[in-house]
């Protein structure tokens, strides 16, 4: 039987394609460092998921069961690979729990960071306890707490959610977009209304990429059916009077200073590189791209590939993707990998 294939990260990507491997009969290493599988729909508590609609916990939970229950898939949870030697065919790696396996390929699938919204203090994070971030609304929301002002537990009566943090911003050295953060944002302001139907909700924007299908989906019905405001500012400051956060900035549709009161201020923050990039790189030497993503080729015909031959990535793990596109790649690469084999079979017969 053909070596396993190492896959490294349990996310949406990692899930995917240890199912598509271990479907083609195909044994897998999954190692995640976490000590639950699932990525971050699952380790971040996220609520009901664009575009589908499904909860996380059934959608993803659904995708970890598959793969945790299948006889040719070797989880192993709070585990890192600390070395990685030999070449495409016949690698060792070395993982922290001390044991050494032998793989004829990897799969690197170890995904985001979130923006750590501190990095942001003009904002008002870490300031002002009702300033949070998409991350922590989907949680109130998946807990079944609801939309609450950390700061006494009240029904917020004002709610604004601020796009673009930590992302299409220079200044702070994060120039991509996130890609998904305006569509979640939308989404979650319909949830905050539905929820709350006295609650105004206004979304700060610098542009809306709710690209696709789903500007119908989201950004119109948001508007036409939930009501929500869309501002299209440049923000100052997130200060407080003493009862009310008070967002500062300039309207840039017409030029003019705006300040407008909340009671609940939310950050839609954006998809880092992996904080563990700058390790994973140096032991598995594949390069990472300039902004500190893992980079891939950029060829139709050499999907997930990277610089190191029988190396493979998937997800976000090559910047910020979307839980359909990284399944997607996921799959992918699982066919490049058996594609490779397949092809190095033929040149030696
Ligand atoms: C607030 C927010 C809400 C979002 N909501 C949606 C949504 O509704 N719909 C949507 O399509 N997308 C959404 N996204 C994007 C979504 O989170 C990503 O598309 C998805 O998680 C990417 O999956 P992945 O498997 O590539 O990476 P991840 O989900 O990041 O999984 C990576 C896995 O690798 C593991 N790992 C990392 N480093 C290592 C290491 N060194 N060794 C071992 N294991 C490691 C991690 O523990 C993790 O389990 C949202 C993003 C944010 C920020
Ligand atoms: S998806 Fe929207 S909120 Fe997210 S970075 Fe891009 S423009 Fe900003």
């Amino acid at each position: 039987m053909a070596k396993p294939i190492l896959i490294v990260g349990g996310g949406p990507a990692g899930l995917a394609a240890a199912h598509s491997l271990a479907t083609f009969g195909q044994a897998c290493i999954l190692v995640d460092k976490e000590d639950r599988l699932g990525g971050a729909p699952i380790l971040e508590g996220y609520a009901k998921l664009v575009p589908s609609g499904e909860w996380a916990k059934d959608a993803i939970g659904g995708m970890v069961d598959r793969v945790a229950e299948h006889e040719l898939v070797d989880v192993r949870k709070e585990t890192k690979v600390t070395e990685f030697s030999g070449e495409a065919g016949d690698f060792t790696a070395v993982l922290s729990s001390g044991d050494s396996v032998g793989v004829s390929a990897a799969i690197l699938c170890t995904g985001f960071s979130h923006f750590d919204s501190a990095n942001k203090p003009e904002w008002g994070f870490g300031t002002f306890p009702d300033v949070v971030t998409t991350s922590q609304v989907e949680q109130m929301i998946s807990s079944g707490q609801g939309v609450r002002c950390p700061s006494d537990g009240r029904k917020p009566q004002r709610v604004a959610i601020l796009l673009c943090v930590g992302s299409r911003d220079r200044q702070i050295g994060r120039e991509w977009c996130s890609k998904i953060c305006c569509t979640v944002s939308a989404n979650m302001a319909m949830e905050i209304r539905e929820e709350l139907p006295d609650c105004h909700v206004y979304i700060y924007y610098m542009d809306i990429r709710t690209y696709g299908l789903y500007e119908t989906k989201y950004y119109w019905k948001s508007q036409e059916e939930f009501k929500v405001k869309y501002i299209k500012a440049r923000i100052a400051e997130v200060t407080s009077d003493g009862e009310k956060l008070i967002v500062k900035g300039e309207d840039t549709l017409v030029k003019r200073p705006i300040t407008i009161p909340f009671d609940l201020v939310v950050h839609a923050i954006g998809m880092d590189p992996n904080v563990d990039n700058p390790d994973i790189s140096a032991i598995f030497g594949v390069d990472l791209e300039t902004h500190g993503y893992i980079d891939k080729a950029s060829s139709y015909s050499a999907t997930g590939l990277t610089n190191k031959n029988g190396v493979f990535v998937a997800g976000a793990a090559i910047g910020p993707e979307t839980i359909d596109d990284s399944i997607a790649q996921g799959k992918a690469a699982a066919m490049a990998v058996l594609e490779q084999r397949q092809l190095a079979a033929r040149l030696v017969s």
